[in-house]
């Protein structure tokens, strides 16, 4: 069984809505069961500034399915809530699920890189993961919290609780 994290992000078409769509839809991923999920947040867009605001949310699983596995079902996920995939990197989406982390796993490949790469430079993320896992140290990086003051000191993006 695998302790695995995974960051929801969406900025189209009710975010709210879809973000709670798609915490419900976790339960729905075979051999695998949602523990625990945070709050909704809200945060302003990367990479172009010209949409509209993110609401974010982290959640906490437990799983029997391979890594890459995890993440074919959370594209699945990202597909029935209207993903399309367009050619601006970071431009607005119905939904984003990245896994986060997959146990202590360290993997670097293009289809898949764990921990995520930019976990620790985004307060959309660390914000909603000190809600849920405050004492989750990741291997090589150190405690969400520390990371977290780390971010506030330099994040120039806003994020605040929203629900
Ligand atoms: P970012 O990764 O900066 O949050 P993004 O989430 O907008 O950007 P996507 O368009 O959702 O990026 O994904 C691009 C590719 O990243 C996907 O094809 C996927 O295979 C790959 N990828 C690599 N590592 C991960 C991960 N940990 N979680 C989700 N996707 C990943
Ligand atoms: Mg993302
Ligand atoms: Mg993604």
């Amino acid at each position: 069984m695998i302790r695995a994290y995974v960051g929801l992000g969406s900025n189209l078409n009710d975010p709210a809505r879809q973000v709670k769509s798609a915490l419900a839809a976790l339960n729905g991923i075979p051999e695998t069961r949602c523990l625990r999920y945070s709050s909704l947040y809200r945060s302003a867009p990367l990479g172009q500034a010209d949409q509209p605001d993110y609401i974010n949310a982290v959640a906490m699983l437990e799983t029997h399915l391979p890594a890459q596995q995890l993440l074919s079902e959370l594209q699945g996920i990202e597909r029935i809530h209207g993903r399309v995939r367009g050619a601006e990197r970071w431009g607005p989406r119905t939904l984003d699920l990245d896994l986060l982390l997959y146990g202590d796993m360290r993997l670097e490949s293009e289809e898949l890189t764990v921990p995520h790469p930019r976990l620790a430079e985004r307060s959309f993320v660390l914000y909603p993961l000190c809600e849920i896992a405050p004492d989750l140290e990741i291997y090589g990086l150190g405690g969400v919290q520390q990371l977290m003051a780390a971010c506030r000191a330099r994040d120039t993006l806003s994020c605040g609780v929203l629900v």
